[in-house]
């Protein structure tokens, strides 16, 4: 039941129920129709052969753009968090190449909400998150959670991770009460949906294999060990 939806660099794959759309064009024909895939899941794992071409009106389809993917996984009990996406730049992030996610990386943004989206909407940045929790709550996806963000300052992280920004700084440290509610819904919310472990939320600087390294998330969790409390305390 219910909707699942796998996205990459060439289709949106779309099943409800017994059906199995693959939308094939991503973008829409002048008349507001999309050229779609359609078949039953029962043919689709049967057949060998594409199921045949058909156009449907873009009103049957809901567009999955704007929001978060139920990926079937896990006991189904984690809240889904609301989010509002605001696509980063696609210079700024590609392909996984087929990487598993595994491990989530919390970030603290070290700049003002607009500022942290406008960086990661501006093409000569070269960095995004897949998201970023606002000091108002808000959760803000840039990046969807199929594509590598390039968050960790290592390849390798950055193909497994999914990236979360939190808004602090030097002048408003920690996290507001609304943030940290809506971080820990997002962060049990993939955990769930990608079965990952508590071991593997991991604080930035752990991961940065970069000249120099990181002090990231500084302005949230100062030091490794009040990383790990805070994960003892509301994910475990
Ligand atoms: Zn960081």
């Amino acid at each position: 039941m219910g909707t699942w939806i796998l996205e990459t660099d060439k289709a949106i794959y779309w099943m409800e129920d017994q059906y199995y759309i693959d939308k094939i064009d991503k973008s829409p024909l002048s008349n507001g129709e999309y050229h779609v895939v359609v078949s039953t899941m029962k043919d689709w794992f049967n057949s060998q052969t594409p199921p045949g071409l058909m156009k449907i009106v873009l009103g049957d389809v809901k567009e999955p753009a704007h929001k978060l993917v139920n990926h079937g996984h896990g006991s189904g009990h984690a809240k889904t968090p609301t989010v509002k996406f605001i696509p980063a730049d696609d210079s700024n992030y590609n392909s996984r190449n087929g990487t598993k996610i595994d491990m989530i990386i919390m970030h603290n943004t070290d700049a003002n909400l607009q500022a942290a989206i406008n960086t990661f909407k501006d093409p000569k940045s070269q960095v995004s998150a897949h998201y970023i929790v606002a000091r108002s709550g808000d959760i803000i996806q840039m990046v969807r959670d199929t594509y590598r963000a390039w968050h960790a300052g290592d390849r390798l992280i950055n193909s497994r991770s999914i990236g979360i920004e939190h808004e602090a700084t030097n002048t408003n440290r920690g996290m507001t009460p609304a943030q940290e509610q809506s971080s820990i819904t997002l962060v049990k919310y993939l955990i769930e949906a990608y079965d990952i472990s508590i071991t593997n939320i991991r604080p930035h600087r752990d991961v940065s294999t970069i000249t120099g390294g990181t002090d990231c998330p500084r302005w949230i969790w100062s030091t490794n060990v009040d990383f790990e409390k805070w994960k003892q305390t509301h994910l475990s």
